[in-house]
């Protein structure tokens, strides 16, 4: 028998994304699976019903209640997971280990889970890699966020009412999310700073055409992450940073480490030297956010500089941000699919590494 593939609307709150664009579900269908989806899936990502009836899909209310594979965006809620057959698949950005209850419902019914975000980001990895898929849209959103904001032009403009200086804009973190914003500022014509405590950034953020700002920190970590800094390279960052914020009109903040609450890198008193009119846009608001100011979800003004901290972003790209997940999502999903039927080989670092819980 096929395998069937199920999809539900999501139901997270403010998510527009969906894991199954027209395109993949294609695709499975002529990789020998069965799709069933839920009407709707797709109405947030303007992926009408009639696109997937014409790609092969089933539609039905219950869609995932016989589905061997599950693909979500973010994690169906602990009811809906007991609600899954035994020992299907789920797969999808489940961080399982960031809700107890909802760990215990997926081990409680047997599910074999591969929260994406788990994946080794290995060279093969790359094309089922959801983090740096979304993290592209979200960095570019945040820049356009940062412009909508503020008071100025971000180009340089000679016009006859004078000339405008561009805006010069800092980004902090230079890793997926950070190294598209700096791409984002840079063609809407700002002055384009970026900084990141991995050496081998520098390159990258000169390579789009930002200036590398140097606050003399290096900490490289594990698996092309960054490490945690230590209180002394923290303060020599902080110092220097401070100086140098005087004259930033506009920062957008990325950075993040694994497993961790956001680095706190720019400081209420680092903002209170702002100039006036200038703007802060957090996209580690998810993780509690690289600015002491920020509030997750909420945009404040504090002494004349505004402080946004978006959540979620990639859901505001949803139509391309899906098709990008979606096609992760669907070489992932290949990986287990071996004639038209499931098969794990655990043999594959991609699998093995990536399943949830581990395996003994
Ligand atoms: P991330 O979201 O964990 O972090 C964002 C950035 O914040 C990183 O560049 C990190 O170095 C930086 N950062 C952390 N602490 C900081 C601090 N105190 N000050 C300034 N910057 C700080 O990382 P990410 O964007 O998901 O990935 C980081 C890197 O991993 C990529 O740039 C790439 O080199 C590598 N990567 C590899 C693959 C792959 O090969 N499959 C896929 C994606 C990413």
């Amino acid at each position: 028998m096929a395998v069937i593939v199920g999809v539900a609307r999501e139901t997270a709150a403010g998510e527009r994304r969906v894991a199954l664009s027209p395109e993949t579900c294609k695709k499975l269908v002529a990789a020998g699976a069965t799709v069933r989806i839920q009407p709707g899936i797709g109405a947030g990502a303007f992926f009408s019903d009639a696109a997937y009836a014409a790609a092969g899909a089933q539609l039905a209310e219950d869609a995932v209640a016989e589905a061997d594979v599950v693909l979500c965006v973010q994690p169906p809620d602990n009811a809906a997971i007991a609600g899954l057959k035994q020992d299907a698949v789920l797969v999808g950005s489940l961080h399982p280990q960031a809700d107890a209850a909802r760990g215990e419902a997926i081990h409680a019914r047997g599910i074999v889970a591969f929260p994406l975000e788990r994946l080794p980001r290995t060279t093969r990895a790359q094309a089922m890699d959801v983090l740096s898929s979304q993290a592209g849209m979200a960095g570019y959103k945040a820049v356009l966020i940062a412009a909508q904001l503020a008071p100025r032009f971000f180009p340089m403009l000679t016009t006859a009412a004078g000339t405008i200086r561009p805006s010069k804009v800092l980004i902090v973190g230079a890793g997926v999310a950070g190294l598209q914003a700096i791409a984002t500022a840079k063609r809407l014509g700002a002055q384009v700073e970026g900084f990141d405590v991995r050496p081998e950034t520098r390159e990258q953020i000169e390579s789009l055409g930002g200036k590398f700002l140097d606050l003399g920190v290096s900490a490289a970590g594990e698996g092309g992450y960054a490490r945690a800094l230590t209180d002394e390279e923290r303060a020599e960052q902080q110092r220097r940073l401070a100086e140098h914020l005087k004259n930033v009109d506009v920062i957008v903040c990325t950075a993040a480490v694994p497993g961790r609450p956001a680095p706190k890198i720019v400081s209420a008193a680092m903002v209170a030297g702002m100039k006036p009119g200038s703007v802060i846009v957090d996209l580690a608001a998810e993780t509690g956010g690289n600015c002491e100011l920020t509030r997750p979800g909420e945009t404040v003004e504090v002494e004349g500089v505004a402080v946004a901290g978006p959540l979620n972003l990639a859901s505001m790209g949803a139509q391309h941000a899906s098709e990008m997940y979606a096609r992760n999502v669907f070489n992932f999903v290949s990986l287990l699919l071996k004639e038209g039927a499931l098969a794990f080989d655990w043999n594959d670092e991609l699998l093995a590494k990536t399943v949830w819980p581990e395996r003994a």
